[in-house]
Parts: C-alpha cells; sequence; structure tokens
C-alpha cells in the first residue's frame, strides 16, 4: 500500500527545501519525493495525509545517549563531574533494580520518540535499553558498556563483556528479523579513568575480530587529562585511594588511544572537549568519529569541544544529548539550538553553526558517524522511511519564513506531531503508539519516591 505524506515544506536534507512537497512511502521505504500534484498524479490510488502548515523532514539521529539513566532526570545535581559520577554509581547499585533500569530506558525511548529521535547510539550497562530499544520501535546501535580500571579485573570484565553480549545477540535473534533490521550492537570500553589499559587492549583486539563498532567517552574533563598526563587530578585521587594502581601514559586521551590500539577500531569517540590539532590529525587519520554533546559539556563547565576543527578535519560529527541525568532531556533540537548559539558566542563570530548546518548534524551527519547514511538520515527515494512532522503553528514559531530557520531558533522537540520509523507510525495524535506512556509514567513515579 502505498501513502503520501505533505506539508508546507519538506526538507530531504541531501537535496533543496520543497515548497508543498510531498514523500511517496510504501512499507518501510521511501520511494519518491516531489510536489503533491506530481506524486499524486504517479500514485493514484494512494492514501494522502496533508500536514499543514508543517515541515516533513527526516527523523533525528541522536548520537549519544544512556536510555537507562533517565530516571536519574533532576536527581544528580552534583556540581562536580567525579562526585557526580560517584554518586550516580551507588544510587544506581543500590536503589534500583534490573527492571527499574528497563523502565527507565522505556521513559528514554518515549522521550525520544515524542521529540523526533528515530535512531540513538546508546552506551548502557544493564539489558534495559535493548530491551526497550526492540519494544519501542526505535532504530539503534547498543553499546554494550565495559568497566574495569583494575588491570587484575581484565580477563573477569571481558569475559562478563562476551556473555552480555551472547545475551543481546539471543534478544535480538527472537525478536526477529524486524528488530534485527533497526538494531545493532556495539562495545563501549567506558573511560580511561575506569578502565585498565589492559582492558583496552582486550575489547580493542575483541572489537576488531568480531567486527563490532566501538564508542568511548574520550576526552572529556580536565581530570581526566590531568590522570593521563600524570596520574593526577580527582580521578587520580579517587583510583589512589581505592589502591588502584594507574601509570600515567603522559599523553593524551586520543595519544594513549592510539597506543593501546583502539583507535584501530575507528571508535565513535564521546565529548572529545580537551584536544588540540595533534589529536584531531590523529582522530582523522584513524576514521574515528565524534559525538558532539554540548550541553552536557557545558553543564559540568568542562568546555566546548572544537566543533569547527573537527569539521575542517573531515570527521564525521554527530549530536548527543548524552543522558537525561546530566542535560536534563533528550531533546535533539534544544541541543541544535544549543550548538549553534554556544559555538557562536565562543568564536565570536554568527556566521559558524547556520540552521541549514544543524539541520543536517542532527539527521545526515548523524547518520554518516554511525555509518548508516546510505540507509537513513535524508528523505531520498530507496532510504528507509524514517520521517518526522514539525509543527510551525505555535505562537512561540509563527511566522516561519525559512523552515530551517523556524525548526532550530524557534521550536523544540514538543513541536514534533508525527514520528515514523521504517514506515511505522511510533507518534501521532498525541499518543505514543509502542508503549504504554501512561503506564510507565505512573511505574517512574513510584521508581522516583525510592531515588
Ligand atoms: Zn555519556
Amino acid at each position: 500500500m502505498t501513502s503520501i505524506l505533505t506539508a508546507r515544506w519538506l526538507l530531504p536534507i541531501t537535496s533543496p527545501p520543497i515548497d508543498g512537497g510531498a514523500v511517496a512511502i510504501e512499507n518501510e521505504l521511501i520511494l519518491e519525493i516531489g510536489n503533491l500534484q506530481e506524486l499524486q498524479k504517479r500514485y493514484p490510488d494512494a492514501s494522502v495525509r496533508d500536514f499543514g502548515n508543517c515541515a516533513i523532514l527526516p527523523g533525528l539521529v541522536n548520537v549519544h545517549t544512556h536510555l537507562e539513566l533517565t530516571v536519574f532526570r533532576g536527581r544528580l545535581e552534583e556540581s562536580h563531574f567525579q562526585s557526580w559520577i560517584r554518586r550516580l554509581i551507588t544510587l544506581k547499585a543500590e536503589r534500583l533494580t534490573t527492571d527499574d533500569l528497563m523502565l527507565s530506558a522505556r521513559l528514554g525511548c518515549i522521550e525520544s520518540i515524542r521529540s523526533g529521535v528515530t535512531t540513538l547510539a546508546d552506551t548502557s550497562d544493564s539489558s534495559g535499553p535493548i530491551i526497550a530499544l526492540i519494544e519501542s520501535g526505535l532504530r539503534g546501535s547498543i553499546f554494550q558498556e565495559v568497566f574495569g580500571p583494575d588491570e587484575l579485573q581484565a580477563g573477569s570484565s571481558l569475559e562478563g563483556l562476551k556473555a552480555r553480549l551472547d545475551a543481546h545477540a539471543e534478544r535480538l535473534n527472537s525478536a526477529g528479523r524486524e528488530a534485527q533490521n533497526r538494531i545493532t550492537v556495539g562495545v563501549s570500553p567506558h573511560a580511561p579513568y575506569s578502565v585498565s589499559a589492559k582492558l583496552y587492549q582486550a575489547v580493542a583486539r575483541l572489537a576488531l575480530d568480531q567486527k563490532l563498532d566501538v564508542a568511548i567517552h574520550a576526552a572529556e574533563s580536565a581530570d581526566e587529562a590531568a590522570l593521563l598526563r600524570d596520574g593526577g587530578g580527582a580521578f587520580g585521587e579517587s583510583l589512589h585511594r581505592r589502591e588502584i594502581r594507574f601509570d600515567p601514559p603522559g599523553c593524551s586521551t586520543i595519544g594513549y588511544f592510539d597506543r593501546l590500539g583502539v583507535l584501530d577500531t575507528s571508535p565513535l569517540l564521546i565529548h572529545c572537549v580537551t584536544i588540540d590539532e595533534s589529536d584531531i590529525a590523529l582522530m582523522a587519520a584513524k576514521k574515528a568519529r565524534v559525538a558532539h554533546c554540548p550541553k552536557s559539556n557545558a553543564k559540568f563547565g568542562h568546555g566546548v569541544a572544537p566543533l569547527n576543527l573537527l569539521r575542517q578535519a573531515g570527521l564525521p560529527v554527530g549530536l548527543g544529548t548524552d543522558s537525561a541525568a546530566s542535560n536534563n532531556n533528550l531533546d535533539l533540537i534544544e541541543e541544535a539550538r544549543f550548538c549553534s548559539m554556544i559555538a557562536r558566542a565562543e568564536r565570536k563570530d554568527a556566521a559558524v553553526c547556520s540552521a541549514d548546518e544543524m539541520l543536517r548534524m542532527m539527521t545526515i551527519d548523524g547518520a554518516r558517524t554511525l555509518g548508516i547514511d546510505h540507509t537513513i538520515g535524508s528523505i531520498e527515494p530507496g532510504k528507509q522511511a524514517d520521517l518526522i512532522v514539525v509543527d510551525l503553528n505555535n505562537p512561540h514559531n509563527l511566522p516561519s519564513y525559512d523552515p530551517a530557520t523556524a525548526i532550530i531558533f524557534s521550536s523544540s522537540g514538543r513541536d514534533v506531531i508525527m514520528t515514523m520509523v521504517a514506515g511505522r507510525v511510533l507518534y501521532s495524535d498525541g499518543l505514543v503508539s509502542s508503549i504504554d506512556e501512561k503506564l510507565v509514567g505512573e511505574q517512574i513515579l513510584e521508581i522516583q519516591n525510592r531515588l
């Protein structure tokens, strides 16, 4: 069955906006784009849904989340990163069950669907996110986290990782082909202060052998840089207190990852705030990719990643919200506006990060960052029908002379009125169809009382 979606604006992203544009879809695929009259002539039997004064665009790609941490929104307002992490680990271990983490991930999926995200790259410890992703209908990569700052833990951490990967494979297997087409599994050796050199080497070898994608928190803070430089800073003190030996390599995070063979996996590097031009050259040579999380970096007071240098070097850079525990929402449109504003403020240049660039960053660049730009990220014939509709009729985004400007600088995820993944409508008429929102809301309040 062919159907046509039309609105005031169609934004294919990889070609110019079409005024009065329309997109014809069949099953999970985009058949054709053009104006409504043309498409109706070609597909006379197609059903037509006209959204009026709205914009149809490709689904948004959030390249870094922690869905299982959504329930910590507003709960961890520590003023120092290291104490934030410590509190997070304690609360997660002492007050939450596996089921709670799954509910938390469900809430993150609901928020994502409602705000127009159709693909996300999630780094997670528990099985909650993959279960929630399978049932939600969202597309994504699940990066299974692995920890172990003590070299002596390397063997057992690796075995634990393998067991979790097997469990994920089994889950996807029993979920069937439709879920397998949407979801891939990778690995995430968490960060230099939580993973030993030995474990990094072992995980890199595993990833290369098994062709697993890798995501790592990298060069996020000055404390991380100090740890690698001379073993100092808050992370150095913490490891010392716990009597965990750390031999500082005396170089940057990126240089350290190069020495350990981690860069040979062309990893998705999350944050990249404390990097310089030689790091960027190394990252480009190894075809690394970057998850840019400007709000999380700003909220922790870590700084601003050198987005312009990364892009000039040709590195794929996507936009990530990070978790609701550090953002405090998963709204990628808000993230894009913040990204543009802070880049302009920092560089004292209003020519950087235009609305068009931000639209590309949320869509096709994000897809490229995850290596799936041949199937998603733009509205083109043959690609997956991952589409969203942004309402431009609200007081805060009326009038809209230019759709990109209206979306990036005047709208938010709350203006999304329809979300579709692979031709399946996940959100329309104010309701998410794949998850029981009311039930999840009630269960989250119960967890809140415990937290
Ligand atoms: Zn993160």
